[in-house]
């Protein structure tokens, strides 16, 4: 008999055989960000979510308002990185007996803010007593599906597009959980930045109308891991140049408080950032910028898909081209 811990989480779905086979034809299922349904001229995407106490949240480190608007913007980043517009979402919760109603109201206020922002109704969902708090959101968006950017689209020689500032979220946990007084602008962005991330809904949108991203994800694990999937999916490698990775000040700001040598390991390794990670044909750069501008979003080209390279599927480099092991040297090529 195995136990999820031998097999993992990917594992898992594999020993399942969940996979698209056995799908309608233009159905797609596992693997993306999204599962898309084709329905009439338009498509439904969709996308679930469990955050559960204990695992993917603290309740010291988290306000129950917070709680609920970042659950949903993580949906709707989802969503963006299909480049689908949200339609609605279902909320599906089980709590402690023990919980203070003024916990909940806090919790519902906080999903109601993103739902009202992102234009994103709450049409349902269940509730049920649980031993700890756990969390079920269900978003659905739309699009037309053959603009959908998939993980798998990307090709050898294309840019490697990221939005925002990653590495902001990361931050402002750790000043969170080290329990740093955090009163500059700075500090507080990053903070924000953690408890209520931005899901890229518009520039999602648009770079999928636009057919200018080739392969696209939401940063949820960090920028190394989430490439590596595109990598895997698209059969290509993708190179990274940490010359090329935006810094914020107030990640400076925070890195230094902090006492983060390297800052950019917090861009690449972060996680949590819910931006957009994209590949574009390098005939787009001027295109991709202006819709950045356009939207007032900022876009870096940070790196480019290369021909698979069976040892890496993303490569970190330096300034001379020199691969950088993360995990091995913690970038001491470079220091
Ligand atoms: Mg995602």
């Amino acid at each position: 008999m195995k136990t999820l811990r031998e097999i993992g989480e990917f594992g898992l779905l594999a020993h399942l055989g969940v996979d698209n086979g056995k799908l309608p034809q233009g159905w797609l299922g596992p693997g993306d960000d999204c599962a898309l349904i084709p329905i009439g001229d338009e498509t439904l995407a969709i996308t679930a979510d469990i955050l559960i106490e204990g695992v993917h949240f603290r309740l010291a480190t988290t306000s129950a308002a917070d709680l609920g608007y970042k659950a949903l913007a993580a949906s709707l980043s989802d969503l963006a990185s299909m480049g689908a517009t949200p339609l609605a979402s279902t909320l599906s919760i089980a709590l402690p007996f023990s919980t203070d109603i003024g916990w909940v109201e806090d919790f519902y206020s906080g999903i109601k803010c993103c739902a009202d922002e992102y234009r994103c109704h709450l049409v349902g969902g269940d509730t049920s007593s649980g031993d700890k708090i756990f969390i079920n959101i269900t978003a659905l968006g739309k699009l037309n599906g053959e603009n959908a950017p998939l993980r798998s689209g990307a090709a050898a020689g294309e840019d490697l597009w990221v939005s925002g500032t990653p590495g902001e979220s990361r931050g402002g946990l750790l000043l969170l959980e080290g329990g740093v007084e955090s009163k500059t602008p700075a500090l507080k962005t990053l903070i924000k930045r953690h408890t209520r991330p931005t899901p890229r809904v518009d520039l999602g949108a648009a770079l999928a109308k636009g057919h200018l991203a080739t392969s696209m994800i939401d940063i949820s694990d960090g920028i190394t891991k989430d490439a590596a999937h595109i990598a895997r999916r698209s059969g290509v490698s993708v190179e990274i140049s940490i010359d090329l990775l935006p810094l914020s000040a107030p990640l400076m700001e925070g890195a230094a408080k902090l006492g983060v040598k390297e800052p950019r390991l917090l861009v690449l390794a972060g996680g949590e950032d819910y931006e957009l990670l994209f590949t574009a044909n390098t005939k787009h750069r001027e295109e991709v910028l202006s819709l950045g501008k356009l939207l007032g979003v900022e876009l870096t080209r940070i790196g480019r898909a290369t021909l698979k390279d069976d040892k890496h599927a993303v490569k970190v480099t330096n300034g001379v081209g020199d691969i950088i092991d993360l995990a091995l040297d913690g970038f001491e090529h470079f220091k």
